[in-house]
């Protein structure tokens, strides 16, 4: 049996969410004080995922590198690879906000994008 507290960031309450299970599947979700924490804490459990920010290099721009971010949380155990990928990028004029730079990093339905104009 394993063990997982989690603090929920879904509301400024930040309740201590106490997660325990095996392998792939969950025994008791214990200090949720809502559904939406409760929701939380199995995702997090089974499936944590993180929004990815970065810069790439920048050619032709204000300054020699511009940030991007992914358009959707990608798995936590996939984000070093992804930044690995992201870090060899060099992106080119026109500089748009949400300008898609990369399509489908690592087959995780996230794309890149640029966050500066
Ligand atoms: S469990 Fe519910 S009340 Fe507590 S932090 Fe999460 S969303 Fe907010």
């Amino acid at each position: 049996m394993n063990e997982k507290t989690i603090t929920c960031i879904i509301c400024p309450s930040s309740c201590h969410i106490t997660v325990r299970g095996s392998g792939n599947s969950i025994e008791s979700i214990e200090g949720h004080t809502c559904k939406r924490g409760m929701k939380y804490a199995s995702s997090e459990y089974l499936h944590p995922e993180r929004n990815l920010t970065a810069i790439v290099k920048a050619k032709d721009y204000k300054t020699p590198v511009i940030s991007v971010r992914t358009s959707r949380p990608v798995p936590k155990d996939k984000q070093i690879a992804c930044m690995r990928i992201i870090r060899e990028l060099e992106v080119g004029p026109p500089y748009e906000i949400g300008r898609v730079i990369l399509k489908n990093i690592l087959d995780t339905g996230a794309d890149i994008l640029l966050t500066n104009e």
